[in-house]
């Protein structure tokens, strides 16, 4: 996420965080820097001039050149002005209303249909929300098919009627129906083409007016950079939507339609989606964004997913069975698993503060653990709960059916034993032998 953008602005500010003294002159040079790191990211020229305008005025403001550190101070305004420029405060969705109803908007292929199995997933984890998703793109039969495809994966209701023609009256049946039975929230999304084009934005006007949502939302794809700016703008002159929807922040994406679209549209952008999975949704949070950008990771945002993830009940049975010595390889792959619901890997370590700019440039597969999953799916369910009886010929029979080799094999077997001997000394709080175990 941001990578290019964070390195820029990593170069430019390099001075400023302590390599060298500072004065005017490349404080000067070191704005210079951050708005040209700012356009490389396909920022608006206005946007960048006047960030950089704001940032010199409160410098001066501030006396900055007279404080005590100077640098730290620098670079805390850049932060500062980068999180008020995406948004400031954090403004969650307007849930009044019984239902709810939610309108999502936006051109064809920017998300609308996967974010909208988001966010009902997300609002149904919060237990107290049951959430319809209503189909109302006319045009493409495939775009209802893949609605239903999106509300069985995630077990949420989908209100349909494929021989209507008519969105507005879709909408409406969906919201009759959601009263009926019992859904308290409905998100509906609707059609999109792939450019502006008046048609459509008279077909989403008309349903906006028709059902008066309490939210309705703009979906862009944030791969589109200053196109991202343009179309927000186009839809927000017809629906006075309420807040932005930035998608695909796992692409590398420049990162100029994030930092621009607020000040362009006046609108907060309310999440994020960040890959295709139907977890990978995420609540924007402006500080913790530039926090990201600025190369000082998110680790409050890696624990929050952590936590998303943790099961008490799961936690205390894994408990158990540590202790009696009873976790086996199905266990394993449930660990696995959940690692894997948080996220894909690259952007998990780019939480880590510092950790992102080390591995810039280390490839990491987000399949990274297809090879152990291969591994233990090949086990026998004996093997997976007592993996001591794994000898040579079984071995060779594991390697051969997930298709790795006698080594990995006997890699990842040796893995799971330091793991289980470690999990097993942290049960009886022995941290000495612990440490030795990790040594040897
Ligand atoms: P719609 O036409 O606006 O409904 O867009 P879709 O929801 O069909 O999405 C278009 C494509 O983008 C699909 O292939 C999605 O899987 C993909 N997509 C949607 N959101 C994300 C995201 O946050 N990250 C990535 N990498 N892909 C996404």
């Amino acid at each position: 996420m941001f990578n290019n953008l964070s390195e820029k602005l990593d170069k430019a500010l390099h001075v400023l965080k302590g390599h060298g003294s500072i004065t005017e002159v490349n404080v000067a040079e070191t704005l210079k820097e951050v708005r040209r790191a700012l356009l490389d990211a396909d920022v608006n020229f206005k946007i960048a001039k006047d960030f950089t305008n704001r940032v010199k005025e409160k410098a001066l403001g501030l006396n900055v050149l007279t404080t005590l550190q100077p640098g730290q101070l620098m670079v805390k305004i850049v932060k500062d002005e980068l999180t008020e420029l995406m948004g400031g405060d954090v403004e969650g969705i307007n849930m009044s209303g019984t239902p709810t109803i939610i309108l999502m908007s936006g051109l064809q292929g920017s998300g609308k249909t996967t974010f909208s199995g988001k966010l009902a997933n997300f609002l149904k984890n919060k237990k107290t929300k049951k959430p319809l998703l209503v189909a109302c793109d006319v045009y493409r039969p495939a775009a209802v098919d893949q609605l239903h495809v999106v509300g069985d994966q995630i077990k949420v209701d989908v209100y349909s009627d494929k021989g209507n023609t008519d969105p507005v009256a879709i909408a409406k049946a969906g919201i009759a129906h959601a009263k009926q039975n019992g859904h308290n929230v409905v998100i509906i999304d609707t059609a999109g083409r792939l450019a502006v084009d008046e048609a459509m934005m008279k077909e989403i006007s008309n349903i906006h007016e028709a059902i008066q949502p309490q939210e309705t939302l703009f979906v862009v794809d944030a791969m589109t950079g200053q196109d991202a700016v343009n179309t927000a703008k186009a839809f927000n002159d017809v629906l006075n939507f309420d807040g932005v929807i930035l998608t695909k922040l796992d692409g590398d994406t420049r990162g100029g339609a994030a930092i621009s679209i607020k000040s362009v549209v006046n609108k907060p952008i309310k999440f994020i989606g960040t890959g295709e999975k139907m977890e990978a949704i995420d609540i924007f949070y402006p500080s913790r964004m530039a926090d990201r950008i600025l190369g000082m990771g998110d680790v409050v945002s890696l624990v929050e997913r952590a936590q998303e993830q943790f099961d008490e009940e799961e936690a205390r049975k894994l408990q158990k069975k540590i202790a009696k010595n009873q976790f086996g390889f199905d266990d394993f792959l449930k660990q696995i698993q959940q690692i894997k619901k948080m996220g894909n890997m690259k952007d998990l370590i780019g939480m880590i503060p510092g950790a992102g700019k080390m591995m810039k440039d280390v490839d990491i597969d987000d399949d990274a653990f297809k090879g152990i999953e291969a591994i233990i799916h090949s086990m026998t369910v004996k093997e997976r709960t007592n993996p001591a009886i794994i000898d040579a010929s079984r071995k060779k029979r594991i390697g051969k059916g997930s298709g790795t080799s006698v080594q990995e094999v006997n890699q990842l077997l040796k893995q799971f034993n330091q793991m289980s001997k470690m999990m097993k000394m942290m049960q009886g709080g022995k941290g000495k032998a612990m440490m030795q175990a990790m040594k040897n």
